[in-house]
């Protein structure tokens, strides 16, 4: 490994932390730009998260980025510094130092809507469903709602869960109320242009309940979760008409180049990278 120097520390921190793929995008992203840096992978124990982050900043790290389970956490590490979008999704995945304070954001919803973007789909006036009310629906909620769609509805297993999601996305967005609505996963009706999986009911072979009517002509059906083969969440969608199918690992990549933005000041280039991945979950 090349000596780096401390300024241009970079990592992702996380438990289990083996799988991440931050660090070949990072250093691509790093290659692309001409910026010289380093990025490790940091397992920090489940219980001493805290004390893993401040060792990172106090050894002159600049910028972490924050994975499971551990982005509630990093959460309240800087709650006095959040931008709106962690403050909403009550959950943080790129943490930086500024004047000795740390500061936190949410990067999943800007890498959710630039990948959209990347597949052609405008989202203004369109009508989009968002499947699930977990971590991942949080993050990527404000975005969605600012990006100025007709209509974007919630729909959780449970319903409850989709409810709070809307009145807490409504405090930190009054303006967007009348446009946002939640209810539960089996009382969905459709058409909608664009449905966003973001449950984790891809992990297994399952199929959701959804209704064969959910997509409108066009309709880009958008799973988070990625892998080499089609997701059971895609292969739904394709049986049920969706005109344009996309996993997450584009998302994956767009969060990433936030980040570096943030840390960097530089946009990169997410499509080379993305290209490269995909390549390689293909060998995998
Ligand atoms: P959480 O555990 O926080 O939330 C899980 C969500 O899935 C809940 O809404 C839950 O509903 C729902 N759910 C789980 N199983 C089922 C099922 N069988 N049927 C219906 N609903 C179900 O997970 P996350 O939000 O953190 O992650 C969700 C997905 O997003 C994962 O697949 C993850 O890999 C992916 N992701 C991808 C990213 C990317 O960059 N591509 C970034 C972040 C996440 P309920 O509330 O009723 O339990």
């Amino acid at each position: 490994m090349t000596s780096t120097a401390p300024e241009n520390r970079y990592a992702v921190i996380g438990n289990p932390i083996e799988h991440s793929r931050s660090p070949f995008i990072h250093q691509e992203f790093g290659r692309q730009t001409g910026i010289a840096l380093q990025y490790d992978r940091i397992l920090a124990p489940v219980d001493n998260f805290a004390h893993s982050v401040k060792q990172f900043f106090d050894q002159g790290g600049r910028g972490l980025n924050v994975t499971l389970p551990f982005k509630e956490a990093a959460c309240a590490l800087a709650a006095e510094n959040l931008s709106s979008r962690a403050q909403l999704a009550g959950a943080v995945n790129t943490l930086w130092m500024d004047d000795g304070r740390l500061h936190g954001c949410n990067t999943d919803g800007v890498g959710l809507l630039s990948d959209i973007r990347r597949l052609g789909v405008t989202l203004a006036g369109r009508k989009v469903l968002l499947l699930g009310a977990g971590g991942a629906a949080k993050g990527v909620l404000l975005p969605l709602l600012q990006a100025r769609c007709a209509q974007l509805h919630i729909a959780n297993r449970s319903a409850q869960r989709a409810y709070d999601l809307r009145e807490r996305a409504i405090r930190v967005a009054p303006r967007r109320a009348e446009r946002l609505s939640a209810g539960a996963l089996d009382a969905i009706v459709g058409p909608w242009d664009v449905v966003i999986n973001a449950t984790s009911s891809s992990l297994g072979t399952a199929t959701l309940n959804l209704p064969d009517t959910l997509y409108a002509p066009g309709a880009l059906a958008y799973d988070m979760m990625y892998g080499a083969q089609a997701t059971s969440f895609l292969l739904q969608a394709r049986a049920h008409g969706a005109s344009v199918l996309a996993d997450g690992l584009g998302m994956l990549v767009g969060q990433a180049a936030a980040s570096f933005a943030i840390w960097h000041r530089v946009q990169p280039k997410v499509e080379p990278v993305l290209a490269a991945l995909r390549q390689q979950l293909q060998h995998t």
